[in-house]
């Protein structure tokens, strides 16, 4: 079975479909505006919205299709409900930050070229209810909700008293460790919240040894520190596209179809480039921070154990932020000055 049907590979043909469906969505859209389609921006923005309720309906058919298979190869219990809310918020996770710099840039087109005075108080009321969902979208990206269910137990002392430590040297405040339910969707993980909160999994907790788990901490606590960057260069491109956009606003009625395809664009890739690269940087720097603490040792095995977990491949990538297992594992082995 596992050389037929490997957990990674279908994991890495579902990311490639994801992409797909998105692209194929976007590209009918470019092409029907294109070709001079005449639709008002609030169509535009119902309609990117139509097809990010699409994606998310289709990846809820292919989840409950995947449910029993995921469930028998991989030991999981939760229910087929609670399986497709985690699986379909990974797919949102995705969407989000495109939907919210897509209404931002119909919002502004929008205001912008005048075209909302044509609708007279039903265009202000559009413009607005544009604006609010590109922000409110763009706060849940922000924010990083609890991914899973939070569990009502408590973690040891040690480990807060030692994540708080590491805080101090980074200069944020650790406040809370919460413990999620990772064992009925065999999730072992940990993330970095707002709030100065970090959130473990009880499946990570069990599996790892304690310097292991510090590891783990360090590199989620170098996490918080380093929200306050991401956050002022999220603020920073915004305020750019922004003010670009307002610069040219004189220009945009005389702007052709194919020049404002271009502007949002460079918009969504302007903002969303730089911020993955920071993330991924971001990645390094955290992993280079438990080193710095703790050795190669825990944080390498850590990882070996977490891929395990998850049947993960260990040269595919497990998202767009964190490399391979291999990758990271030598970009570890590189790091100078860590305590072995
Ligand atoms: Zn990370």
């Amino acid at each position: 079975m596992s050389s037929l049907w490997s957990w990674g590979r279908v994991v890495r043909r579902l990311k490639r479909l994801l992409w797909l469906s998105v692209v194929l969505k976007a590209g009918v859209g470019a092409l029907a505006y294109g070709l001079g389609a005449e639709v008002a921006s609030p169509v535009v923005a119902l309609a990117l919205l139509g097809g990010t309720g699409l994606v998310l309906l289709e990846f809820g058919l292919i989840f409950c299709w995947l449910y029993p298979l995921e469930r028998a190869y991989r030991g999981l219990t939760a229910s087929l409900g609670d399986y497709l809310q985690a699986r379909l918020r990974l797919v949102w996770d995705s969407l989000a930050p495109l939907l919210s710099v897509g209404m931002g840039a119909l919002t502004l087109s929008y205001t912008l070229s005048g075209e909302y005075r044509l609708q007279g108080a039903w265009g202000t009321l559009m413009a607005s209810a544009m604006g609010l969902s590109a922000l409110l979208i763009g706060l849940g990206v922000m924010r990083r909700p609890i991914p899973l269910a939070v569990r009502s137990v408590s973690v040891e002392a040690h480990l807060l008293m030692e994540a708080q430590r590491l805080g101090r040297e980074l200069g944020v405040r650790v406040r809370e460790i919460l413990v999620l339910d990772g064992t009925r969707l065999r999730q072992a993980n940990a993330f970095a919240l707002s709030g100065g909160r970090i959130a473990v999994t009880d499946i990570l907790l069990a599996s790892l040894t304690e310097r292991e788990v510090y590891a783990v901490l360090a590199h989620e606590v170098a996490h918080l520190a380093q929200r306050r960057r991401l956050v002022r260069l999220w603020l920073l491109l915004l305020g750019v596209g922004a003010s670009t956009a307002i610069a040219a606003a004189p220009l945009w009625e005389h702007l052709p179809r194919w020049g404002l395809l271009a502007w949002l664009g460079s918009l969504a890739l302007g903002t969303t480039v730089p911020i993955l690269r920071l993330r991924q940087r971001h990645e390094r720097e955290a992993d280079a921070f438990a080193v710095s603490q703790y050795g190669k040792e825990p944080l390498a095995n850590a990882l070996r154990k977490i891929a395990r977990l998850h049947q993960r491949d260990p040269n595919e990538p497990s998202d767009t932020t964190h490399p391979s297992l291999q990758t990271r594992l030598k970009a570890i082995e590189q790091i100078d000055g860590g305590r072995v």
